[in-house]
């Protein structure tokens, strides 16, 4: 028997992750009809995508927007905006399946929505699980949603873990070893970090992705949400998840298992890999991404992350392991930080320093609702504000 089609709602559709998935879906139209595509601002992409894929919504961040892609657009796709037009396209009772891909807190909301209302729910939009971890896993329990991760290095984990996995002592895992590719200041003088500009802090050796995370690679804060969102999403303590720089990103993370054995999932650095495996599993489909060459790369090497040029690494490690609303503020702090780079109004080297200033004064709490996960968020971009505005 054939199986039913897959609806699926894209959030943040014109992005890096969200392009990408369209690729994929584009490949398999017997298996998946485009319901919702969301995006900020970017009317022009987003008409394109909706003349391609026909789905019954559109949203946009601004009224302003929506208008304008109404005229660009078939009457028969239905326009809305905002944060409720995105939490309505999220938890859709005719969506089975919503790709999380807004960048940041942004992303909190309609990740949330989608939870709630039990999707099947691939996650790209890390700091939404880095953010509000407990709520968001206690929700994914209640809810019975799915929740899968598109992070490829989360996505490789997910993939050498068994299929029945329920804790880190059950499946007899000794530790998680997360892959980074040290992004592209690895070997960089560390006396010429502080003068390095946007263009090339998002010129990644082998990933092309949206600005913000490329940023996050380079100070490899990217690293350290990861190491946070791995302990949520597989319930591992900080301390059982340890960071190898392998330059080449072919391995794309691995589990070692108390045995000694150490499973790896490898592939070429391509995001199509990973959403392909979420938007099918348990089966597996076509992706477009070509055949590894092991001959052609010949080489894998590893290193350790070396946390005076990484400085973010430290900083995060230490907000997975104070838990509350430490990583909440760490990732809103960075997030103002990254923004102010990306803006020229910081060097590179002030991201870590901002995101330093506010954890040490930040007086921990433990949220235990959504209202103050965003109360922390909130108060997080007003220190690092500050912090940008004294030393500016
Ligand atoms: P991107 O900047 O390329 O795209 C972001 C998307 O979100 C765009 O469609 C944009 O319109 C939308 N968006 C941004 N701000 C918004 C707002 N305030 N309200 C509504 N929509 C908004 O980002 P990306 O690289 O595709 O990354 C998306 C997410 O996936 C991030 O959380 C990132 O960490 C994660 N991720 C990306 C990659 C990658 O290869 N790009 C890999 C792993 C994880
Ligand atoms: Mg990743």
């Amino acid at each position: 028997m054939k199986p039913p089609i897959q609806k699926l709602t894209i959030l943040g559709s014109t992005g890096s992750i969200g392009v990408s998935t369209l690729d994929v879906v584009a490949r398999h139209p017997q298996q998946f009809q485009v319901f919702a595509l969301t995006a900020k601002q970017r009317v022009e992409e987003l008409a394109e995508q909706c003349q391609q894929f026909n789905p019954r919504y559109a949203v946009l961040g601004s009224e302003a927007a929506a208008q304008r892609l109404r005229a660009l657009i078939s009457s028969d796709i239905e326009v809305l905006w905002g944060e409720e037009g995105l939490a309505l396209v999220a938890a859709h009772e005719a969506a089975d399946t919503v790709m999380a891909a807004i960048v940041g807190a942004a992303g909190l909301l309609p990740t949330l929505a989608a939870v709630k209302a039990g999707k099947k729910v691939l996650l790209a939009n890390k700091e939404a699980l880095v953010m509000a971890g407990p709520l968001f896993m206690d929700m994914v329990a209640q809810s019975k949603a799915t929740l899968l991760p598109i992070d490829s290095e989360h996505n490789a984990i997910f993939q050498c873990l068994p299929a029945d996995y329920s804790g880190r002592e059950q499946a007899g895992v000794r530790r998680l070893l997360l892959s980074a590719s040290g992004g592209p200041f690895r070997t960089t003088p560390l006396a010429d970090l502080a003068t390095v500009t946007p263009d090339q802090a998002c010129a990644h050796p082998n990933w092309v992705m949206g600005r913000k995370i490329s940023v996050d690679s380079a100070t490899m804060m990217n690293k350290g949400l990861e190491l946070i969102e791995a302990s949520w999403l597989f319930a591992v303590d900080a301390s059982d998840i340890d960071i190898v720089i392998h330059p080449q990103s072919i391995i794309h993370s691995l589990v070692e298992y108390k045995d000694g054995s150490v499973l790896a999932q490898l592939g070429n650095p391509d995001m199509r890999t990973p959403i392909a495996h979420a938007l099918a599993w348990p089966e597996r489909i076509e992706s477009g991404v070509s055949s590894l060459d092991l001959i052609a790369i010949a080489k894998l090497n590893f290193e350790a992350p070396d946390e005076q040029r990484f400085p973010a690494l430290t900083l995060a490690r230490a907000a997975a392991v104070s838990r509350g609303d430490v990583p909440a503020a760490l990732n809103a702090a960075n997030e103002v930080a990254v923004e102010a780079f990306l803006n020229e109004t910081i060097g590179f080297t002030r991201i870590a320093e901002v995101v330093d200033r506010v954890m040490q004064a930040w007086p921990r709490g433990e949220p235990r609702e959504l209202g103050a996960v965003q109360e922390a968020d909130k108060r997080a971009r007003a220190m690092a504000e500050q912090v940008i505005s004294q030393q500016a």
